[in-house]
């Protein structure tokens, strides 16, 4: 009996794999053709002052409208694009796009300092990056200081050594530089301070209930203390509720981004919000929903 069993599960392991592999393999075919299918889409999310309680930013996020499978977020195919090299590609368009969309935005006297596009750990240790940053900027006739690229911070602290130069010009080419998803990573503060960053993005795990998690809230404090202290503009992000909100500006944070304000939206959408002075808070109900 055990012997049946053994086997009937090996097989019925292999031909899920089989599925799995198949799938998988469809997804790349699809992914290679989405870009000349005209099948990505950039969304944006407002980065908002919490001075001035105006959008000071905007980061750029990638959607796939696939076919079959709809609105598909980055989570469902970064990693394959990193394993597979798509990633290139997908990066150029990725800066091309937004570049060109704020340059858009300002032609038309839309009100709208920066826009923030995300690289991933495989594209910032290729060669063509700083390059491709340059290229983007001069297609779109758009001035360096409108740009700001995130950098996680696992990938800024994995061969931080070598990092540093890359970062170096980047930075020399007038391009703002953030950290995202701070507080998740090893870092290394030494090296904290030698990199030229301008920003500093609280991960969404330590905002969640930051007005009552007295963990998250000890961290918060203290990352804010420290990213001042090295001169650091702070954001957090996945902001959901009032009282987040409220904390992080008792903190001192500078800036915020999450659902409270507003969720990624598509540019025709985000446009609109352009238009907006001071952008209103959604009710917890409606910043939860959809
Ligand atoms: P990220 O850079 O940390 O982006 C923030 C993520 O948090 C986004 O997810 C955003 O939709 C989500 N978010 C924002 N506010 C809230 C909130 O209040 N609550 C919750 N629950 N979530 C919130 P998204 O768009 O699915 O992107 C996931 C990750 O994919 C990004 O994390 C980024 O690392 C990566 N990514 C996105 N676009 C690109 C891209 O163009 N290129 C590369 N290489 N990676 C990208
Ligand atoms: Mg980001
Ligand atoms: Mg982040
Ligand atoms: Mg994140």
């Amino acid at each position: 009996h055990a012997k049946v069993d053994r086997r009937g599960s090996y097989r019925f392991f292999s031909r899920q794999l089989n599925a799995r592999s198949r799938e998988r393999l469809s997804l790349e075919t699809d992914l290679r053709r989405a870009i000349e299918r005209d099948e990505l889409a950039l969304f944006y999310q407002p980065k908002v002052d919490l001075k001035t309680n105006r959008m000071v930013g905007a980061e750029a996020l990638l959607r796939w409208r696939h076919p079959q499978h709809g609105i598909v977020g980055p989570a469902s195919f970064i990693p394959l694009a990193e394993d597979t090299g798509l990633i290139m590609p997908l990066g150029t368009w990725v800066l091309n796009t937004a570049c060109r969309q704020l340059q858009i935005w300002q032609a038309a006297g839309r009100k709208l300092p920066r826009v923030s596009i995300n690289v991933s750990s495989h594209q910032f240790r290729q060669r063509g990056l700083v390059q491709g940053i340059r290229d983007a900027l001069a297609g779109a006739q758009l001035d360096a200081r409108h740009l700001c690229v995130e950098i996680t911070e696992s990938a800024i602290m994995d061969n931080a050594q070598e990092n540093i130069s890359t970062l170096d010009e980047i930075k020399s080419g007038g391009v703002a530089l953030s950290v995202d998803d701070f507080g998740t990573g090893y870092s290394s503060l030494s090296y904290l301070k030698r990199f030229p960053i301008d920003e500093m993005k609280i991960d969404r795990s330590l905002i969640a209930n930051v007005d009552g998690d007295k963990d998250n809230a000890a961290i918060v404090t203290a990352i804010i203390a420290m990213a001042h202290s090295l001169h650091l503009r702070v954001v957090a992000e996945g902001v959901e509720r009032t009282p987040e909100l409220a904390f992080l500006r008792h903190l001192g944070c500078d800036e915020c981004q999450g659902y409270l304000y507003s969720r990624p939206l598509s540019a025709r959408d985000f446009a609109a919000l352009l238009l907006v002075d001071q952008l209103p808070l959604l009710e917890p109900a409606s910043a939860a929903g959809a």
